[in-house]
């Protein structure tokens, strides 16, 4: 028997005319997706996405696993292919989810019918679909408000596609759809999660981790790459690129006011990253702070750094609760190793009280002690090394 999974697209749906170049990205990323599993084709038609493997031994959980991570999708199942006859669709409906019904006890038949030629009216074929399976599906009845399994037949233009229930998608949009940004990411638990949330709606990452060694290890680094890996199953293809701090933190240590450190830091972060973005064609940052999470993080804090930014800065998570952030990264799995204990740069030289209240002003002044940092700068950007992740 062939079977295919059945894409139905979510929102963009709706989009009108950038429907099909919607489609066409999302496409292109489902195909990454499975590359390693085997050979696929991809078929549109309407608003549903036909995915194919090309051998028998292509492992299909995988795949539906795989592709139940890919923005844009609103629902997927497995389905069987089958000839336009009603013998031969009823036949097959019990061939192919006779197991699984035979492990529940009520369903109910859905049928849509794309081709207005067939001979049958969509309850006619409710109808018979719906008497073989009864009759050959010992201990089953039919509950229409609320089954175990829907069984939906759908008779299209050149073929019936018989299958189960659907499985929700990851949603969102094609990720390539909404433009490409820059990611500051650390190792810790919210700044995958915030590239996570642009990801869905549509967003590129692009990666930028700031590395202090040897303040900071190795295995931070990699932390930071596995945290992206597990992104990527989501987003795609991920460039890192990895800047080395040291110096800036060291001048910001030996030039600046200690409570101003954090806030200091962070507005190089900012330039740096921004310099970075706009070279790399990305047209905004997007970092995992949250209102009120630590000291560098108030609004006074928030305001001293955003005006280094000469792109606008996404901060998808600055609403949400510490407890609703962990529910996302473990659902997407970045948590045990965020939790992982390795320094970041930004617990490298941490002030004992860092100023929550600091002034565009007295932070620009901070800044201004360290007199060669436009060169300090420019060596960090020209020292990223480039990653390419997923
Ligand atoms: P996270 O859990 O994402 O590390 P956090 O609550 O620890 O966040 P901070 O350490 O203040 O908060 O960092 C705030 C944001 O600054 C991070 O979410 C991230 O976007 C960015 N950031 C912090 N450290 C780094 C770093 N070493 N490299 C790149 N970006 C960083
Ligand atoms: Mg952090």
């Amino acid at each position: 028997m062939k079977e295919i999974i059945l894409i139905k697209n979510g929102e963009l749906a709706l989009k009108g005319l950038n429907r099909g170049t919607f489609e066409d990205m999302m496409i292109k990323n489902m195909r990454h997706r499975l590359s390693s599993l085997g050979n696929f084709t991809f078929t549109k038609s309407q608003s549903t996405i036909t995915v194919t493997p090309e051998d028998e031994s292509v492992d299909r959980d995988e795949a539906v696993r795989r592709l139940s991570k890919v923005f844009g999708i609103a629902a997927l199942s497995r389905a069987a292919v089958c000839e336009k006859d009603i013998d031969v669709i009823r036949n097959t409906a019990v061939e192919y989810l006779g197991d699984a019904l035979s492990a529940v006890r009520t369903f109910k038949v859905e049928a849509k019918r794309s081709d207005k030629k067939f001979p049958l009216t969509s309850p006619q074929i409710c109808e018979e679909v719906g008497g073989w399976l009864l009759a050959h599906v010992p201990g089953l009845r039919v509950d229409v408000h609320n089954p175990d399994i829907t069984v939906t037949v759908e008779v299209r233009d050149k073929q019936a596609f018989i299958r189960g229930n659907q499985l929700h998608g990851a949603g969102g949009m094609p990720v390539g759809s909404g433009g490409n940004a820059c990611l500051l990411i650390s190792g810790g638990i919210d700044s995958p999660v915030a590239g996570w949330m642009m990801a869905k709606r549509g967003v590129r990452l692009t990666g930028v981790h700031f590395a202090s060694p040897p303040y900071t290890s190795e295995l931070a680094e990699r932390k930071v790459h596995e945290l992206l890996e597990k992104v990527t199953e989501y987003a795609g293809r991920i460039r890192l690129f990895t800047v080395e701090f040291t110096e800036i933190q060291e001048a910001i240590r030996d030039n600046c006011p200690e409570e101003m450190f954090t806030i200091t830091m962070r507005r190089f972060m900012m330039k740096i990253a921004s310099a970075i973005a706009i070279r790399e064609n990305c047209g905004a940052l997007i970092t995992g702070e949250s209102l009120g999470q630590v000291a560098s993080q108030t609004l006074h804090a928030l305001g001293c750094t955003d005006e280094c930014a000469s792109i606008p800065v996404f901060r998808p998570c600055i609403g949400m609760d510490k407890n609703e952030i962990v529910e996302i990264s473990r659902k997407i799995d970045t948590f045990e190793i965020s939790i992982r204990p390795y320094e970041d740069c930004c617990t490298v030289f941490t002030p004992k009280h860092p100023r929550t209240r600091a002034t565009v002003d007295m932070a620009r002044q901070a800044e201004e002690m360290i007199e060669n940092r436009e060169e300090l700068m420019q060596r960090a950007i020209d020292s990223a090394v480039l990653k390419i992740i997923g």
